[in-house]
């Protein structure tokens, strides 16, 4: 029976105080599931440290030292959840038949891998995981969350509903996604866009093991805005459309003063004025932002700047952490490690 080799992606930011769990979890796990002959002995767990300024690189790095299965990629700064993960699974693909991303703090069930790869083995190419209940959230989490998946829908975008970045992807899935060049990488849009056949796993969705939310609400409305304006028009067309009715309404009242003069009756007052000119300038304005936004994105894709930036790459790339601060000095020191 085939044995795929499985890699699980783990973004880690600021994750200090969960992630020796995470660790322990998830080496457990994988260790199950080789006893299980479900996946080979070679896989292993990487773990993305997207520019931590707490000790989420050194936690990994010693995990890294102390167990092989366990590896480390480290940003030079920090680039944000999307870039990061996208940064394990590039990393990570050489490695591995099929990959997991996961979030750090484990509130995504991980006995769900279990089914991820059972369908792998079956022949799916993704397997989403989709939250069955969200109790565990917030009342404002759940609900903004759950709007957000409602905008997205009404603006056409094709998201899986109530999945959020914990799937299973085949190599090949990550080879076609690393052809998508573009910088705004909206992951949850693009991976149904891949087209690859599909499968569904459901979950309960937990509390944080420990540590806050790395996605304030801040964040959270920048991503929001993100994924609409990558992958829809409708709201610059949506302002269109207003614009056309105020100009419709305009002529309309246009004409009705017209009339009135012409009837003799002209206290057409100080009030429609004074409100016309504020609302025509509100809508204006609204119409400037959204076409900015849409400029700003088309300003960044331009520059083709790199997602995000390597530092240390404990798997592909081992030899230069000797000049990590984090890494204890080897002899040979520096010296001999060819600068470009
Ligand atoms: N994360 C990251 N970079 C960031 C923000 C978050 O890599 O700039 C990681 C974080 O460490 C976690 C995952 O993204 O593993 C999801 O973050 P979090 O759990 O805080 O989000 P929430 O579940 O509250 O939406
Ligand atoms: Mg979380």
């Amino acid at each position: 029976m085939f044995k795929p080799t499985l890699a699980i992606v783990v973004p880690c930011y600021n994750e200090e105080e969960v992630l020796p769990e995470t660790i322990r979890r998830l080496r457990e796990l994988r260790e199950q599931l080789i006893e299980e002959q479900l996946i080979s002995s070679k896989s292993a767990l990487l773990f993305v440290d997207d520019g931590s300024r707490d000790d989420t690189w050194k936690i990994i790095y010693k995990a890294s030292l102390r167990h092989p299965e366990v590896k480390g990629l480290k940003l030079a700064h920090n680039a944000g959840h999307q870039n990061a993960l996208l940064a394990g699974l590039f990393a990570a693909k050489r490695h591995a038949d099929c990959l997991i991303s996961i979030d750090a703090d484990l509130q995504d069930d991980v006995a769900a891998i279990r089914e991820f790869v059972q369908k792998f083995r079956e022949g799916y190419d993704i397997v989403y995981g989709v939250r069955r209940r969200r109790d565990a959230d917030t009342w404002f989490k759940r609900h903004t969350a759950q709007g957000f998946y409602r905008l997205m829908k009404a603006f056409g975008v094709d998201l899986v509903y109530n999945h959020a970045d914990y799937r299973l992807m085949s190599r090949r899935a990550v080879d076609a996604l690393e052809q998508f060049g573009e910088v705004n990488l909206f992951l949850r849009g693009i991976v149904p866009l891949l087209g690859f056949r599909s499968a569904t796993v459901y979950y309960d969705r937990k509390e944080r093991l420990a540590g806050k939310t790395k996605y304030p609400l801040k964040k959270m409305i920048a991503f929001a805005l993100d994924g609409v304006t990558s992958f829809s028009v409708t709201p610059i067309r949506f302002i269109s459309l207003v614009g056309f009715l105020s100009f419709a309404i305009s002529l309309m009242f246009g004409a009705y003063f017209l009339f009135l003069k012409w009837a003799g009756h002209t206290e057409t007052g100080w009030t429609s004025l004074i409100t016309s000119i504020w609302l025509l300038g509100g809508l204006q304005l609204m119409a400037l932002g959204l076409i900015g936004e849409y400029v700003g994105k088309i300003y960044k894709e331009t520059k083709r700047r790199p997602r995000y930036i390597i530092d240390l790459d404990l798997w592909n790339w081992p030899l230069p952490q000797r000049l990590s601060p984090a890494a204890p000095p080897e002899e040979g020191g520096a010296a001999e490690w060819p600068r470009s």
